[in-house]
């Protein structure tokens, strides 16, 4: 039985100086980086949610108030040039770079599903399904 991938929720690839920067602030091989995009195995939304981040920081030093800093821009310009680059809203820029830096994900160790952190905390590194598989009946 052959079945074809759903390819339609695949809307966008990184452009190459995006995988220039994510190689950097990643330390990933550029190549490899370009070989996924190719493959479109790149998450297209959480790729620019780290680089918008990353450009945020940098274009602001990490400061979340307004500052003297930065003589030659203010942050609105620098809201608006972020969101100029990436062809995105000001109330997605807003979301990303107002979201907690440390946000953190995990995953079950066995079959690689999303986890929630309290589970995580508890020590626990696989899912529910997965505990469950493990009982001996
Ligand atoms: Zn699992």
């Amino acid at each position: 039985m052959s079945r074809s991938l759903d390819d339609s929720f695949i809307e966008r690839v990184l452009r190459d100086k995006d995988l220039q920067k994510l190689s950097s602030v990643l330390n990933v091989d550029l190549e490899e980086l370009r070989h996924m995009n190719d493959l479109c195995l790149l998450n297209y939304d959480y790729a620019r949610e780290i680089l918008i981040k990353n450009d945020w920081k940098n274009l602001t030093g990490g400061l979340s108030m307004l500052e003297e800093r930065n003589r030659f821009y203010t942050y609105p310009e620098i809201k608006a040039a972020i969101c100029a680059e990436y062809g995105e809203t000001p109330k997605l820029v807003n979301a990303i770079i107002s979201t907690h830096q440390n946000k953190q994900m995990y995953f079950c160790s066995e079959c690689g599903k999303r986890m929630l952190p309290q589970k995580r905390k508890l020590g626990i590194d696989v899912c529910e399904t997965c505990q469950m598989k493990k009982i001996d009946i």
